[in-house]
C-alpha cells in the first residue's frame, strides 16, 4: 500500500482545488477555503503513574466556522501528524455542508497511545488537552466528538472539565457522550446505518435491485459492521471483510461466498474490530491476503477501514463486476485512483456524502441536549434516514444534470455553500 508519499492535506486541498476551477471561485475565497482558519497546537505536561512528568503534543484546528461552529473529532494515535487533522478538519466542513446541517469543520488530536497509558494517564490527557484550548472550543464555538482510539468516556472527561472551568452545565459542548449522560440513542449505528441508506438510494437510481446485488467491506469496525448489518436487512449479500491483526502486524479478508453472517462474525472479533482468524476458518471463511477484499467479482464495494487504500496500486485490482463504490472511511480513494474510477464509470458515493451519518446524529445529540429531551432510538433513525436520503438526491440530482462525478458534485455542493456562507458574513 503506497504509505511512504500519502500526505492527507495535500490530498484534500488538491481535491479541493479542482472543484474551485470548476466552480470559477475567486482567489481570496480560494485561499481562505484551501486552509484552516485557526490551527493551535501546544504542550500537555502530565504526572504519569511512575512520578515522571511526559509532554504530549496536541493539536486543535478549525478550518471553517462561517456555517455555524467547528464540530469534529479528537484522535488519540502514536503517529497523528498536524496535516492529518488539517485535512480531517477540511473534510468536515465539507460534509456538515452537504448534508445541510448548521456546522463547521474541525479535528483534533493528540500524539499519543492509548494501549500503553492507564486510564488516569488518559484522563490527565484529555483534562490537559482541554486546558489549553478552552478558550476557543464550547457549545458555540468548536464542539468535539470521539474519533480514534477516543470514546464516550474521554468526551465526559474534556466535558467536565469544561463545565468546572466555566462554571456551569453544558452537555451541548460535546457529543458522542455515553446514553444516560447526555449521548443519543442510534450514534453508535449511524455512520454505517448512513453509508447503507446513500447505497440504497444510489441503487434505486441506478435500478439495481438490492437483493440481487453482492458486496465487500474493508474493514470490521463500527462503520463496516453496521454497514454489512443494514446491507444484509435490506437483503444484500455481503461476501467479504477485512480487518487489521495487532499480532502479526498485518491485515487480512475474510471471504465467505455463501455470504457473512454478521452476529456470528461480531462474535469472534475484538472491540478493535479485530476478526480470529481460525475460528474464522472454523465457520468456513477463508482467509486472505490484505487486498482480496478489493479483488472480489461483487456488485459493490465498501472501502470503511481507514484513507489511502484505493490508491494507483490497487485501484486495478478493481473486478470488471463492480459497479459501485460506496467510501465508508475518510479519504480512502486518492486522486490517482479516482481518475481511473471515473474513466471506468464506476459510480462513487463520496465519503464525505457517504459517511455523514456520524455527524448528523452527533447534530441531533447537540440538539436533544440543549432541548434537554431525547428521542427514541427510532425517531433519531427515522431523521437520519430522512437527512442522509435528501443529501444523497441533492448529489445526484446535481451530478446527472452537468454529467458530473459525484465527488465532484458533492465539492461542488459543499464548497458553494461555504463560500456564500463566507460571502454572506463580508469575509471575501
Ligand atoms: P474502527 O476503529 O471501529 O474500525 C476500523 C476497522 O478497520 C477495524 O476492523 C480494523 O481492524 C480495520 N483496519 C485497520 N487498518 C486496516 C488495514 N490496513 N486493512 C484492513 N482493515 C484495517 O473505526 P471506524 O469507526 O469503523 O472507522 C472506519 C473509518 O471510517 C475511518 O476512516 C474513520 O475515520 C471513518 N469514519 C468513522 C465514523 C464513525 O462514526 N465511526 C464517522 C465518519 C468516518
Amino acid at each position: 500500500m503506497q504509505e511512504k508519499s500519502f500526505n492527507a492535506f495535500t490530498m484534500a486541498q488538491q481535491q479541493f482545488d479542482q472543484v474551485a476551477e470548476k466552480l470559477g471561485l475567486d482567489a481570496g475565497t480560494r485561499e481562505l477555503l484551501r486552509n484552516p482558519m485557526r490551527e493551535f497546537h501546544f504542550s500537555i505536561p502530565v504526572r504519569m503513574d511512575d512520578g515522571s512528568v511526559k509532554i504530549f503534543k496536541g493539536f486543535r484546528v478549525q478550518h471553517n466556522d462561517a456555517r455555524g461552529p467547528a464540530k469534529g473529532g479528537i484522535r488519540f494515535h502514536p503517529h497523528e501528524t498536524i496535516d492529518t487533522v488539517k485535512a480531517l478538519a477540511t473534510w468536515m466542513t465539507w460534509k456538515c455542508a452537504v448534508v445541510g446541517i448548521p456546522l463547521g469543520g474541525g479535528k483534533g488530536g493528540v500524539i499519543c497511545d492509548p494501549h500503553n497509558l492507564s486510564p488516569r494517564e488518559q484522563e490527565q490527557i484529555c483534562r490537559g488537552w482541554l486546558r489549553q484550548v478552552v478558550r476557543n472550543v464550547g457549545p458555540l464555538k468548536d464542539v468535539p466528538a470521539p474519533d480514534v482510539m477516543t470514546n464516550g468516556q474521554h468526551m465526559l472527561w474534556i466535558m467536565d472539565e469544561y463545565e468546572t472551568i466555566m462554571g456551569g452545565k453544558f452537555p451541548g459542548f460535546i457529543t458522542g457522550k455515553p446514553v444516560g449522560m447526555g449521548g443519543s440513542l442510534g450514534r453508535t449505528e449511524a455512520t454505517g446505518f448512513g453509508v447503507i441508506y446513500c447505497l440504497r438510494e444510489a441503487l434505486k437510481e441506478l435500478k439495481i435491485d438490492i437483493t440481487k446485488t453482492t458486496a465487500s467491506f474493508q474493514g470490521f469496525g463500527n462503520v463496516a459492521q453496521y454497514a454489512v448489518q443494514l446491507y444484509k436487512e435490506y437483503g444484500g449479500k455481503p461476501v467479504a471483510v477485512s480487518c487489521w491483526d495487532q499480532k502479526d502486524q498485518k491485515s487480512y479478508s475474510f471471504i465467505r461466498k455463501s455470504g457473512i453472517d454478521i452476529d456470528e462474525l461480531r462474535g469472534i472479533t475484538d472491540k478493535f474490530g479485530g476478526i480470529d482468524k481460525d475460528k474464522a476458518r472454523s465457520l468456513g471463511y477463508s482467509v486472505e491476503d490484505a487486498n482480496a477484499w478489493i479483488k472480489q467479482d461483487v456488485d459493490i464495494l465498501v472501502p470503511a477501514a481507514l484513507e489511502n487504500q484505493v490508491n494507483a496500486d490497487t485501484v486495478n485490482f478493481i473486478a470488471p463486476s463492480v459497479k459501485v463504490i460506496c467510501e465508508g472511511a475518510n479519504g480512502p480513494t486518492t486522486p490517482e485512483a479516482d481518475a481511473v474510477i471515473k474513466a471506468r464509470g464506476i459510480f462513487v458515493i463520496p465519503d464525505f456524502l457517504a459517511n455523514a451519518g456520524g455527524v448528523s446524529c452527533s447534530y441531533f445529540e447537540q440538539v436533544q441536549c440543549n432541548m434537554n429531551y431525547f428521542w427514541t432510538k427510532e425517531e433519531v433513525l427515522t431523521k437520519l434516514d430522512n437527512l442522509m436520503t435528501e443529501a444523497f438526491h441533492g448529489v445526484y440530482e446535481l451530478a446527472k444534470s452537468k454529467n458530473l462525478y459525484m465527488r465532484d458534485a458533492a465539492y461542488m455542493i459543499s464548497i458553494s455553500r461555504v463560500a456564500e456562507a463566507c460571502k454572506l458574513r463580508g469575509w471575501v
